[in-house]
């Protein structure tokens, strides 16, 4: 999570090498000498760091290949071949296509309301077919918005899932922009569509 500075702007992500970096450069004999156990403390972060991503790479592979794969395969005998090449290769085409029409279907068919001045547009087909992403004139209008669109409520499922991980405690700090913003910012640049 990014932290509060000073005089009251964003400090940025810092990663875990940043710290050990200053942790040893803070270290007496001006960062010339290592603390005593500084090498082995950056080595556990390194590894705890690879058997995390790796654990993320395998779960990614389970939910994107195998699993898609195996359920048809094994619940209601359909073919080794049509479940791998159906229900997890098709699926997967599908899926990373239809998310890349938020920027390009959604960069030419649809409506501006927020601003009539940038290529961005506000498109149902693909809010539905990318889960919430399609309120792209929105997007691009107000990106400091976490929920991506003024109605975090309608078909939204990303927002949802954002929710959810704040509720569970692992995002915080939810930025939205306020209605009078949006009303103002309509009325100035909008092409008056909604
Ligand atoms: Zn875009």
């Amino acid at each position: 999570m990014p932290g509060r500075a000073a005089d009251g702007g964003e400090v940025p992500f810092r990663p875990a090498t940043e710290g050990i970096r200053a942790g040893v450069e803070g270290s007496p004999g001006g960062g010339g000498l290592e603390r005593p156990g500084a090498r082995g403390q950056r080595q556990d972060i390194v590894w705890r760091n690879v058997v995390l991503m790796s654990l993320l790479h395998l779960a990614a592979v389970y939910s994107l290949v195998l699993i898609p794969t195996l359920v048809p395969w094994c619940i209601w005998g359909e073919s080794l071949w049509n479940s791998y090449f159906l229900a997890s290769i098709l699926r997967y085409t599908i899926s990373l296509n239809v998310t890349w029409l938020v920027n390009s279907a959604a960069h030419m068919y649809g409506n501006r309301p927020y601003d009539k001045h940038i290529s961005p547009r506000q498109n149902p087909l693909v809010t539905l077919g990318a889960i919430g992403e399609g309120f792209h004139n929105y997007h691009h209008t107000f990106p400091f918005d976490y929920s991506a669109s003024e109605f975090g409520l309608n078909f939204n499922p990303t927002t949802w899932f954002i929710d959810i991980m704040c509720w569970l405690g692992l995002a915080t700090d939810r930025k939205r922009a306020t209605k009078p913003m949006i009303e103002a910012r309509k009325a100035r640049t909008g092409d008056g569509s909604a």
